[in-house]
């Protein structure tokens, strides 16, 4: 019988509770999809694609917008199918057998499973209790001379808090492993929580972006990085060749040169988090009252997601599913996160659908 590779045994697929629900709030995609009148000019270029011909296989053109967009050359640009594979691409190249990566748990589970399938060592550096980086933990960490890749996540998921990007400076200052900063979801953060700037000023910094969640393309999987020339170049030289499809190529250079179509979309959804937050506050601070404990709360955050502490939190989650046709992400088995739920930020209608449920299940 062939035999998988002894440390890939104990691996089980990858497979999101996908259930078929009227309000998806648990993938932290944009509800509000696409405007429709990029979506018309996006479904007129891929009308035009060349099916039988191969993508470009480093997707220049897409590069060069995007390098516009930034103010960087195409060559400090790498485009993947999605940021997913930029993160498996990037342990792939500086990680490795006898190599580390750092990261910041509770956060994107992405990074421990790509260590795993690349052979890379992983050291966590837990989050203090507000889930913040734990600043002087990370800069000790990095000490340690077989770390060779650093990720730091910035709005992090599931918790929404920023990194400072004076702090990125001072790492990215103190160790010569690859400083990555996750940003998928800094669209949805102030535009100076950003570290692409310091991506200029130091060899060892990169930045990825992806289109799936302020220009709601996750069905195109279409992500990016901003990184120097030599690490781009290494990226470019370990990835697949033909791993971003001609249409997704197509889709997302029609998204990003129609980029302000996108601004009211991601106003509207900063907008809205803002008042799940306070209607999920309202609810959290009636459950602690009604049961005189602390044992609901919303954590702030800086994503299209919240997330937010609730009594029976595995049971709401299959309640809201089942009763109400809502599905959010369970974290509360995740080491750190017990007792919490993640909160897609939805539409106004959406999330006072899910408030309302709550209420219900929580009897408040
Ligand atoms: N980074 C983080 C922190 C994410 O949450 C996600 C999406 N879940 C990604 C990267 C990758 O997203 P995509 O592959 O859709 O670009």
């Amino acid at each position: 019988m062939p035999r998988i590779r002894d440390d890939l045994r104990s691996l089980v697929p990858y497979d999101p509770d996908m259930r078929d629900v009227e309000v998806m709030l648990s993938a932290n995609e944009n509800s509000y999809g696409v405007p429709p009148e990029v979506r018309s000019e996006i479904d007129r270029r891929l009308a035009e694609v060349a099916l039988n011909r191969y993508p470009q296989a480093t997707a220049p053109a897409l590069r060069e917008a995007l390098g516009r967009m930034w103010g960087v050359e195409a060559a400090n640009v790498v485009v993947s199918n999605g940021g997913d594979e930029l993160l498996f691409n990037l342990e792939l190249a500086y990680g490795g057998p006898g190599r580390v990566l750092v990261n910041c748990p509770p956060t994107f589970s992405a990074y421990a499973l790509y260590a795993e399938l690349t052979g890379t060592g992983l050291l966590s550096v837990a989050r203090r209790p507000d889930f913040s980086v734990d600043e002087g933990a990370l800069l000790e960490a990095v000490r340690d001379p077989a770390v060779s890749l650093v990720v730091v996540t910035s709005p992090n998921n599931p918790t929404g808090n920023l990194v400072d990007p004076a702090f990125v400076e001072r790492l990215a200052s103190s160790t010569d492993a690859l400083v990555l900063v996750d940003e998928a979801y800094a669209e949805f953060a102030p535009a100076e929580a950003s570290c692409v700037e310091a991506v200029g000023r130091h060899d060892n910094v990169c930045v990825l972006r992806t289109l799936s969640k302020a220009y709601a393309l996750a069905g195109c999987r279409v992500g990016y990085l901003i990184a120097p020339k030599g690490v781009a170049q290494a990226l470019l030289s370990v990835r697949l060749p033909y791993s971003v499809s001609s249409l997704d190529q197509a889709a997302a250079l029609t998204a990003v040169e129609r980029r302000e179509a996108f601004e009211p979309v991601t106003r509207a959804l900063v907008a809205n988090r803002a008042a799940l937050a306070e209607g999920l506050g309202r609810l959290a601070a009636d459950v602690c009252e009604k049961r005189g404990d602390g044992s609901c709360a919303v954590f702030p955050s800086a994503a299209n997601f919240l997330l937010m502490r609730v009594p029976d939190a595995a049971d709401i989650h299959e309640l809201l599913a089942e009763r109400h046709s809502i599905l959010v992400r369970d974290f509360s088995a995740t080491p750190g996160l017990s007792g919490c739920l993640r909160v897609t930020v939805g539409t106004p209608e959406e999330n006072d659908r899910l408030i309302a449920a709550l209420r219900e299940l929580l009897g408040v």
